[in-house]
């Protein structure tokens, strides 16, 4: 068994799960911000729906390997970013987070494919938008230092996850 192979062993879907919630919070985000976003949402389609339910449907979603993996590369290139770890051009674009970049929505499709097509509905919802914390994270973002290209478009896209996981259960 080679060494990358036994570093990935130690993290289970669980462990990771902790990870990837504590990465999240270093960010300025809470799993409970995130289910205000899919209670948005949803709400018209559930009347019923409550924040609790939407948190867990949000647990569920992080809870997936894919969605883990995508959390963890786009939080560590924007944190990478900011500390100027990044060569050029490449740095560039992501401190400003520049508009024809592109790659941070694409890695958030990786989390909203999960739940098939409403996920992609409702994350195209929310990147339009910007409900909520995401234009607190789009604000922030645009001070000097602080780069938040992948953050927002993976926070949109695990509520619009969990908003089709929602849709499938009661819809
Ligand atoms: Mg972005």
């Amino acid at each position: 068994m080679d060494k990358s192979t036994v570093n990935h062993d130690r993290f289970n879907d669980m462990t990771k799960r902790d990870v990837v919630v504590k990465r999240l919070n270093e960010r300025g985000v809470k799993l409970s911000d995130i289910a205000a976003l899919t209670l948005e949402l949803q709400l018209p389609y559930v009347k019923e729906l409550t924040q609790e339910i939407c948190i867990e449907h949000v647990e569920r979603v992080v809870m997936k390997r894919e969605v883990q993996n995508a959390i963890l590369t786009g939080l560590e290139l924007d944190i990478l970013a900011e500390k100027k770890l990044i060569s050029e051009p490449l740095l560039s674009m992501l401190l400003n987070d520049y508009g024809l970049y592109g790659i941070d929505e694409v890695l958030a499709l990786a989390i909203v494919n999960v739940y098939g097509s409403i996920g992609l509905t409702n994350f195209g919802y929310v990147d339009k938008l910007k409900p909520g914390i995401i234009k607190k994270l789009d604000e922030a973002g645009k001070n000097k230092g602080t780069c938040h290209t992948f953050l927002d478009d993976i926070v949109g896209a695990i509520a619009a996850a969990a908003a089709s996981s929602i849709a499938h259960r009661y819809v």
